[in-house]
């Protein structure tokens, strides 16, 4: 299958699918999908993956042992099914191997993101296939993505390499909200359009960290995923745009983030995904001691002031030579601001460039700036009208969203994110070129 039709093909026709593309490799996607009701068909995807009479261990939060609990074991108990099941807060944290018995076939996992990350790294260690249920837009869109899981307990933002999920079943059932809320069940409906569309626009920084490390990295790039995946956020933007019903937005977001998801699968990394916006986001999230439940929100504004700041910064070429960094003021103050020891920040931070190393990205940085330029506008552009369609998915019509993010966290959340973060970004190159430095300075 040719890579142009993704967007057009019919979502649970993506699991296992390859595809030849113009960058001369076949592209894959490894894992199981599915967009449908959970509810009523979860025994027919689960079969695709293990027969009847195994054993599965299911693991819910709280959250979803409550709106599906009862309903998935019973199916699963129907189609001939060993169901153990366990909800986190009974386990307690983190997940150890005890929980799971011996002969479990599938490890299946419900819930959000960092729920989701627990549960690929508890697969991973014990070598069973897992499978996952996602419950908010992140979960959605990263559950997808291969071999990672980002969250640890001690808040150092590490990278595992873990194995893809051999199924990701996503709730497709809109018409459970409409018929919750007219039963009036005791359940809180928060309609999730907002999340689901500012998460998906904030990728363009990650699109454009992707360009910049194939530009200024030499990593490799395809460039028909890089204008999949930019043709799925302006869909997305079109339907904040046309889509006046709120549930039926949703649906169709939850899609996108879906497909989105498949394109990292096909990428083979987490490229897609992980630009300087969700470093930053994070940064921002243990300064200012957020839940992560607006994952999408806070990416998105972030995305919208690291968009600005790469703009400005590739805008006039002598930009680009001040005197480096220090690595050990910032390793400090990371320390004493995130409250993560001292030596364990100066173990992750990324070294800095040696000379020829940054003669090099000079050199290279002067032969692409104008291209990167060019895309960095595009892009910001792309992110005001975005802005403009997300207000308007909000009771307050954004009110509260311009003002939650205040201009000094923003300023520690950019400037500090490339510390931690192992892969390059645009971001990181800009720190490497100490021109993160002024921003630090002025908080
Ligand atoms: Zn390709």
């Amino acid at each position: 299958m040719n890579l142009n039709n993704l967007n057009t093909y019919p979502i649970n026709q993506l699991s296992k699918q390859k595809f030849s593309c113009s960058c001369g490799q076949t592209h894959e996607i490894i894992s199981n999908i599915a967009f449908d009701n959970i509810s009523e068909k979860i025994d027919h995807y689960i079969e695709k993956i293990i027969p009847p009479l195994s054993l599965i261990s299911i693991i819910y939060n709280h959250f979803s042992k409550e709106k599906y609990g009862r309903v998935l074991d019973k199916k699963l108990g129907n189609a001939g099914y060993r169901v153990n099941s366990q909800t986190k807060e009974t386990v307690g944290q983190p997940f150890c191997h005890s929980i799971i018995p011996e002969d479990t076939r599938l490890i299946l996992g419900i819930g959000s993101h960092s729920h989701q990350s627990e549960i690929k790294q508890l697969a991973y260690s014990l070598n069973i296939p897992y499978a996952f249920i996602p419950s908010c837009p992140s979960s959605h869109l990263l559950s997808l993505a291969p071999s990672y899981s980002l969250e640890n307990p001690k808040n150092t933002f590490d990278i595992f390499k873990v194995s893809p999920p051999a199924l990701v079943l996503c709730e497709a059932a809109k018409n459970n909200y409409q018929s919750a809320v007219a039963d009036n069940q005791s359940a809180i409906i928060i309609p999730q359009a907002g999340s689901y569309f500012s998460l998906l626009s904030s990728k363009l920084v990650s699109l454009f960290d992707y360009q910049a490390a194939a530009l200024l990295n030499a990593e490799k790039f395809c460039p028909d995923i890089f204008d999949q995946a930019l043709a799925i956020i302006d869909e997305a933007t079109c339907d904040a745009l046309t889509i006046k019903n709120q549930f039926e937005l949703e649906h169709s977001l939850k899609e996108k983030l879906i497909r989105y998801g498949a394109l990292c699968q096909l990428k083979g990394n987490t490229r897609l995904v992980l630009g300087a916006e969700v470093t930053s986001a994070k940064i921002f999230s243990a300064l200012t001691h957020y839940s992560g439940e607006n994952t999408g929100e806070n990416e998105f504004l972030l995305a919208r002031v690291l968009m600005r700041l790469y703009v400005n910064y590739l805008q006039e070429e002598n930009n680009f030579f001040t005197p480096p960094p220090s690595n050990n003021e910032r390793a400090n103050l990371i320390s004493s601001l995130l409250k993560i020891q001292e030596q364990t920040v100066l173990e992750k931070m990324r070294p800095l460039p040696n000379l020829y190393e940054e003669n090099l990205a000079l050199y290279k940085l002067k032969t692409h700036r104008q291209e990167l330029f060019a895309l960095a506008t595009e892009f910001d552009a792309k992110l005001t009208l975005a802005f403009s369609s997300l207000k308007k998915l909000y009771l307050d019509e954004g009110y509260s969203l311009i003002n939650y993010l205040t201009k000094k966290e923003s300023a520690f959340s950019i400037s500090l994110a490339p510390d931690l973060a192992p892969k390059f970004t645009f971001l990181s190159f800009m720190k490497d070129r100490g021109l993160l430095e002024s921003m630090l300075a002025s908080q």
